[in-house]
């Protein structure tokens, strides 16, 4: 890949890229973050000087082994957990130094989630576990009637509104989840593990969602351990012991 071209704020332009011109913009820039857990006794350094790009528009994958980092990275990028040092920039905003309402506000209107164990409130419905984000961003009702309606068809969940998580397959479950992270319409989702407990065909079937999605327009950043999974991506970053190791293009 030849890079050239100028950096217009987090627009670059004139990128030569296979031979074409084209343009994009840079949704999540990072630079040396660093993340340290401290305990009374050790500290331990898990993201160590980690830096890259991520495109809007992008489906990217985060490889490596457990306890590299990668769902430390996540929490970090989706703006539930804060750094220790580095610079990170969402949409050329440095949120680096972000208060914690600030960085609520951003993620509920920008960031879904979904994970490995669905992450589904057992005492909520279906339907209500797909409302809830349009609660907390103050929708009215007769609106979060038809959108949470419109997503659950979408994800072809509709016929179990009114189950509660604990009825429903693993499967159902992250279709569910999948829905709740697309109820506000985000510009990110982040996914960890998302395939982590199900079998094959429910695991494609998430997959073939986040797909669609990212063909509509969602750039996606996806930790997995399945090199089947990665293949969806456009791009695998690969880590070890809090360090990007490797970076390839699948295009
Ligand atoms: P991965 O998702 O790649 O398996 P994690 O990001 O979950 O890795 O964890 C990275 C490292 O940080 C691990 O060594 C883990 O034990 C440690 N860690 C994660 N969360 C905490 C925490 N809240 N307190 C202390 N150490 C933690
Ligand atoms: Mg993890």
């Amino acid at each position: 890949m030849i890079i050239m071209g100028s950096n217009v704020g987090n627009i670059y332009s004139n990128i030569v890229f296979y031979g074409q011109k084209v343009q994009f913009t840079i949704m999540i820039k990072i630079e040396n973050l660093e993340k340290i857990y401290r305990t009374e006794e050790v500290e331990t350094l898990v993201l160590n000087k980690l830096s890259f790009d991520v495109r809007e528009g992008e489906f990217v994958a985060v490889m490596g082994p457990s306890g590299c980092g990668k769902s430390t990275l996540l929490n970090i990028l989706g703006l539930l957990d804060d750094m220790d040092a580095g610079q990170f920039k969402f949409n050329d905003i440095d949120v680096s130094d972000y208060t914690e309402r600030k960085r609520a506000d951003l993620r509920k209107h920008n960031i879904g989630f979904v994970f490995q164990s669905f992450n589904l409130i057992d005492e909520l419905t279906v339907f209500e576990n797909v409302e809830l984000p349009l609660i907390y961003t103050k929708v009215s009702a007769a609106e979060r009637k038809e959108r949470v309606e419109e997503v659950l068809k979408q994800m072809q969940i509709m016929h179990r509104r009114n189950h509660y998580p604990q009825q429903l397959s693993g499967g159902q479950q992250q279709r569910v989840a999948v829905a709740r992270a697309v109820i506000n319409k985000p510009k990110l989702i982040l996914a960890d593990e998302p395939t982590g407990n199900l079998d094959s065909n429910n695991g494609n079937d998430v997959m073939q969602l986040l797909t669609e999605l990212n063909q509509g327009g969602t750039t996606i950043i996806m930790v997995t351990h399945s090199e089947h999974d990665a293949k969806y991506s456009h791009r695998i970053i690969r880590m070890l012991d809090g360090k990007v190791v490797t970076e390839n293009l699948l295009v």
